[in-house]
């Protein structure tokens, strides 16, 4: 799918392509189920299908023909095997690309921690295997593991590799005891042909005894074959009660990796890359200011970013080149207020916020609860109590008759996820954008 993101608006994409689910695949044909019928008619339509279609030909060859079907042709079609749709992508897609070395700043924390992944990239399973890595939320243990698999994927391409989430790992095994054609073997054949398992989170699994059994046999499988296996959890294997013994152990008898916050150096230098994969970039005395704060409020590394673009993202409605001390501080206590001296009316924002989700005004203002409906009209609420002083109430009614419980929860949503989400952030500033140019 990130070969399609390139080629259509990323809201399109996150819209409608992105929520596509692989469903079955059998004689060549591969079969998407899409989330509704709207969003099957903009996946098939001839700008987006041929996109959707090369791609998953290029990512697994063995693909002839691409089917996209909704959940009302799925009511009615036979029971699919769902789990070989995932297999057959063999779960590259899940890889996030600009989770690289290149991109891992380390430091005292890390630096151990980060060595051995490199290692591990370098020699897939000979000398550290497996290898463990525990740390708090935050810190870049997912980032570690993706950087793993985007260089095993350009420097080894021939490996097999999967990265899957605990979860992830746990629904295929849930999928492969409800379906009836010979289960296990899907399974197994799925993880323990791999050369490089990367499970990230392993924590939840505890608990689970079904996926801990299959777990301890997949892991053992695969060291005893000299395959390499690393795990991710944010405790250490004796901090997590609900582990069986047997697996606590295999752990323990792993190479095992703490990372640790950042100082306020390491914290400087991570704010400046990340400003500068924004294209932006930031004053020695403002990355120190927003460095030493982030340490005294012992912000991990995930909310440290998120503050970060609130600062970019409120320089940038003040049209500040690059922020400044006072901006920091502006944007940090009020968020992104500030816009409301600006002349707008409700119906000009809704317009704006229609034409950028490219939706109809009735659908936006109408009953449907689709996603792409419904975050447009979560947009849509955030914004006008942005700008204008209009009671809930009143923005209720604007809005197909909603209550004003629905409207505040709305613009509540989307305040939080404008401090932590960077596409959240993205989208508020470019309908920003839009609403003041005309
Ligand atoms: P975890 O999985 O430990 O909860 P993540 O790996 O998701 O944390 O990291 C959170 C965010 O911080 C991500 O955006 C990641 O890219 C970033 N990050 C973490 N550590 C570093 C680092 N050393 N250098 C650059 N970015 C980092
Ligand atoms: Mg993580």
């Amino acid at each position: 799918m990130p070969k399609i993101a390139n080629k259509v608006s990323s809201i399109s994409f996150d819209c409608w392509i992105k929520t596509l689910q692989p469903e079955a695949f059998s004689d060549g044909v591969y079969t998407l189920l899409s989330e509704s019928r709207a969003a099957k008619e903009y996946a098939r339509n001839d700008r987006h299908f041929p996109y959707i279609e090369a791609a998953l030909k290029e990512t697994a060859p063995i693909i002839e023909q691409v089917k996209i079907i909704d959940p009302v042709e799925k009511e009615g079609a036979a029971p699919l095997n769902a789990f070989r749709a995932n297999a057959v992508l063999q779960d590259k897609l899940l890889v996030n690309p600009n989770m690289t070395f290149e991109n891992f700043i380390v430091g005292k924390s890390n630096e151990i921690v980060a060595a051995a992944a490199e290692n591990v990239a370098k020699n897939p399973g000979k000398r550290i295997n497996p290898l463990f890595i525990y740390g708090g939320v935050g810190l870049g243990k997912t980032h570690l593991l993706n950087a793993i698999a985007n260089r095993v994927i350009n420097e080894k391409p021939e490996l097999k590799i999967i990265l899957a989430t605990s979860e992830k790992f746990t629904n295929d095994y849930v999928l492969t005891i409800k379906s009836k054609e010979s289960p296990q073997e899907a399974f197994r054949e799925k993880y323990r042909t791999v050369d490089i398992l990367l499970i990230d989170d392993i924590q939840f699994i505890a608990g689970k005894p079904g996926t801990q059994e299959e777990f301890f046999h997949t892991f053992n499988d695969l060291i005893q074959n000299g395959r390499q296996v690393v795990i991710t959890s944010d405790r250490h294997p004796d901090e997590m009660p609900k582990l069986q013994e047997r697996i606590r152990s295999r752990f323990k008898s792993s190479l095992i990796q703490d990372i640790g916050s950042p100082d306020v150096e390491m914290r400087t230098v991570i704010l400046q890359k990340k400003a500068n994969m924004e294209n932006h970039r930031l004053e020695p005395d403002v990355v120190q200011h927003l460095a030493q704060v982030a340490v005294d409020q012992k912000l991990n590394i995930r909310d440290m970013e998120g503050m970060l673009f609130k600062v970019i993202f409120y320089a940038g409605l003040m049209n500040h080149s690059t922020p400044t001390l006072d901006d920091c501080r502006v944007a940090m206590k009020e968020g992104v207020g500030e816009d409301k001296k600006v002349q707008t009316t409700a119906d000009h924002i809704i317009e704006k916020v229609c034409k950028y989700f490219d939706v109809k005004k009735g659908d936006l203002i109408g009953k449907k609860r689709d996603r792409c409906f419904a975050e447009p009209r979560m947009f849509a609420v955030y914004l006008i109590t942005e700008f204008l002083n209009i009671p809930l109430v009143s923005i209720g009614q604007m809005l197909g008759n909603r209550d004003h419980t629905t409207i505040l929860h709305s613009r509540n949503k989307i305040q939080s996820s404008l401090v932590t989400d960077p596409r959240t952030k993205m989208i508020v500033r470019d309908l920003t954008k839009l609403i003041k140019s005309e």
